[in-house]
């Protein structure tokens, strides 16, 4: 453990967020004041309601002031009061470009057989993690458009694929597959078709692959990729992929894994301060309600854990995880009567004894 007390920023954001990292948080505390973590935590109040009272979601300089912490746990963003996402934008498309968060992290397991959504599957050969470039490619906001309103109206929208983004995210998946049993890459793309952008992505993998004889490697195209996903997920350890592919297929492998109340992500850029989160968002329809399932910001925590260099405490928090979903104590979504305050507390509690054991 190091010695420092490690800073983390907790923004619990709007909805279900502020409900599940609270319960997060209790967590956290109970872990530090057993004295298995040196750390602080600071939250931010930055979300819908600072944007509807000040029309700014964040201070000025926030983006800068979250480069001092060691973490960032976001709960989650988004209210109906303002249709355009325009503060969560601000909060998490600052993030990521600013903080320059070009890896997007999803891990995916399946715990349990009865949450394991395929027939011809176990779920215990439903483990991999994907790796989406999370700045560039089709997401990279070029483009525009020409004569809008008209009969004559053009949109353009550019994908744009550099090698300096390629290489790092390639070189990011395979030593993630290095650390992990089974030391595979499947680069997904869709060279095929998008021949330029396919062109320097799989020139790119196979150099940096040269530098990694000890993990295998393959390819599939996107297409191709999703029918497997659901087919012959056990294929799959470690997928490397663009932006707009990444964010379908995790989407799709988050189903593998139980649904977007276990769904856990992170934002990362080595070395520097990197951001973890529930995959799900603020989930208006539920917000207030106790309903909110606490377990994919536990989960984020868990990531967000091991990135700091605790990686016992996030073996014991993912055996606290799968320990909570075995004894059933779960929320509806899951098909449980819990409440999120009462799989919190299992958690902690389970939590607690992993600690001890
Ligand atoms: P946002 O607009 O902020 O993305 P959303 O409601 O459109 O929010 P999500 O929150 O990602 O999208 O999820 C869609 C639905 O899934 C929610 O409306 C909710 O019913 C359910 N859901 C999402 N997360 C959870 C959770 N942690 N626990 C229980 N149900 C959830």
């Amino acid at each position: 453990m190091s010695a420092h007390p490690q800073r983390i920023a907790v923004l619990p954001g709007d909805g279900i967020g502020r409900e599940v990292i609270a319960e997060v948080m209790q967590l956290a505390e109970a872990v530090r004041r057993g004295g298995h973590l040196v750390a602080t935590w600071e939250e931010l109040d930055w979300g819908a309601e600072r944007y509807l009272a000040t029309g700014q979601a964040m201070p000025s300089g926030g983006i800068e002031y979250l480069r001092d912490f060691d973490a960032i746990l976001v709960g989650a963003f988004g209210d109906p009061r303002i249709p355009d996402f325009a503060h969560a934008r601000q909060i998490l498309l600052g993030m990521r470009f600013e903080l320059d968060l070009f890896i997007n992290l999803r891990s995916v397991r399946c715990f349990e057989e009865r949450l394991n959504p395929l027939k011809s599957v176990q779920a215990r050969d439903i483990d991999l993690v994907i790796v989406r470039e999370n700045t560039e490619g089709l997401y990279c906001g070029a483009g525009g458009t020409l004569h809008a309103g008209t009969p004559h109206e053009v949109a353009v929208q550019e994908m744009i694929v550099t090698r300096m983004g390629v290489e790092r995210i390639i070189r990011a998946a395979f030593e993630f597959a290095r650390a992990r049993p089974r030391r595979k890459v499947t680069l997904v793309d869709k060279a095929n078709v998008l021949r330029f952008a396919g062109e320097l992505w799989q020139r790119t993998f196979g150099e940096v692959a040269a530098e990694f004889p000890d993990v295998a490697k393959d390819h599939l195209y996107a297409d191709t990729a999703a029918m497997e996903l659901v087919r012959n997920p056990g294929r799959f350890d470690v997928v490397v992929t663009e932006n707009l592919f990444g964010d379908v297929l995790s989407d799709l492998a988050a189903t593998l894994g139980g649904g977007l109340g276990l769904a856990a992500s992170a934002n990362l850029h080595p070395g520097r301060v990197s951001m973890f989160a529930p995959v799900h968002g603020s989930a208006p329809d539920i917000a207030g309600a106790g309903r909110a399932n606490p377990l994919a910001a536990v989960a984020s925590f868990g990531l967000l854990l091991r990135h700091v260099g605790h990686p016992a405490l996030a073996d014991a928090l993912d055996a606290a995880v799968t320990a909570t979903v075995r004894d059933d104590i779960v929320t509806p979504d899951l098909g449980g009567k819990r409440t999120t305050a009462e799989v919190g507390e299992a958690v902690r509690e389970r939590m607690l004894e992993q600690l001890k054991a």
